[in-house]
């Protein structure tokens, strides 16, 4: 039975992209080798590192523009620390906006001071700070560009002269903005972009060498773009499923072409919750909303039974809400397809027929 996969992430990636990891865990490039027992040093596999590298620039527009594109381990919630090792000397300015930020922030306690510049923790995380001011000596500005959990996204970016760095892991390639007004953007490869196991990191090496803490090897961003991302043995196979999925982003016209779809897909379910008598939108508040995650719930507990086994013999899964809010929360990155949200959409109308 077909899936439709509305995980928050790991999550989704395109069956092609799927079909050609396969195909190479077996025999890659032809070589009689599996992509998993060759030599990260090989010809192939550097090729391989190095056409993601670039792809990853080409799609943010950042190509020759004094920007790097590193392939990192660790996760976002390793950058958390990495960014605030290399920029923060005395204060950091953060706005909080979910647990992701939170943690972030707590990471950067560890190496100076931390400005929160604006927070919604104190209303559950359900909308975006927006007047604000940034203090101009603080050494960067950091926020996180949507909100995995709570299914809020900002959709302004604050005009700063200080750098900005932003965790984009969860909406990464899924809309175009101007990517150089950022400094350092991260995104951990598992929400729109590969399998877990990979970090993208791309900086604008400008803003490096100005801390004067020693960084060890691993955590400094300028030792890792010196060794082109192999400091270490990369995550080989998800720097190689990252690489197949930037590709099929370029084949699909790349993000203003994805974005239409993204812009579809949103606008559709939220109609629905919105219109439909038995739902209401959960956490978020409306203008706030995130296209890629949509949190949302049902008006009567009673009815979770049905709706729950309706969504299943439609082969819909990961639809669950975090397991910090509760609820639900429809994923819809890249890869979901606009059929897949017009399933979910039959469903809660099938639902609300029958009660
Ligand atoms: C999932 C997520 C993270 C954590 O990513 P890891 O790779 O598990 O460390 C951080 N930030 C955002 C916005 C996320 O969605």
């Amino acid at each position: 039975m077909k899936k439709h996969n509305f995980s928050a992430g790991p999550c989704i990636l395109p069956q092609s992209v799927l079909q050609q990891a396969a195909a190479a865990v077996k025999n890659f490039n032809d070589l009689n080798l599996s992509l998993l027992e060759i030599s990260h040093r090989s010809k192939d596999f550097v090729a391989v590192m190095d056409t993601a590298r670039s792809l990853a620039l080409t799609h943010l527009g950042l190509q020759n523009k004094g920007y790097q594109a590193l392939f990192l381990q660790g996760g976002a919630s390793m950058q958390f620390l990495m960014t605030a090792y290399n920029l923060l000397e005395k204060k950091a300015a953060y706005l909080n906006t979910g647990t992701w930020s939170d943690k972030a922030i707590k990471e950067a306690k560890l190496l100076g001071e931390v400005v929160e510049v604006a927070s919604s923790k104190s209303d559950n995380f359900n909308y975006i700070p927006k007047n604000y001011s940034i203090p101009g000596d603080a050494d960067y500005f950091h926020c996180t560009s949507n909100n995995t959990i709570f299914g809020t996204q900002l959709q302004q970016f604050p005009e700063t002269d200080i750098p900005m760095v932003c965790d984009m892991s969860s909406d990464i390639f899924s809309r175009q903005l101007d990517f150089s007004k950022f400094d350092l953007i991260y995104a951990g490869a598992q929400k729109n972009m590969g399998p877990a196991g990979a970090t993208l990191v791309v900086v604008k090496e400008e803003i490096l060498g100005k801390v004067s803490r020693a960084i060890p090897s691993m955590l400094n961003y300028k030792v890792q773009i010196g060794k082109e991302s192999m400091f270490n043995t990369p995550s080989v196979f998800a720097v190689y499923v990252s690489m197949l999925t930037l590709q099929w982003l370029e084949d699909a016209g790349g993000i203003s072409a994805i974005e239409k779809v993204n812009n579809q897909k949103a606008a559709l379910l939220y109609a629905e919750i919105d219109r439909n008598s038995l739902f209401e939108g959960y956490v978020a508040k409306k203008e706030d909303r995130s296209k890629m995650n949509a949190t949302f719930n049902l008006k009567d507990e009673q009815l979770k039974a049905t709706f729950d086994d309706t969504l299943k013999q439609a082969g819909i899964s990961g639809i669950n809400g975090h397991r910090s809010v509760g609820g639900y929360r429809a994923s819809m990155y890249n890869a979901l397809p606009l059929e897949s949200v017009a399933v979910l959409v039959d469903v809660m109308q099938t639902v609300e027929k029958g009660a």
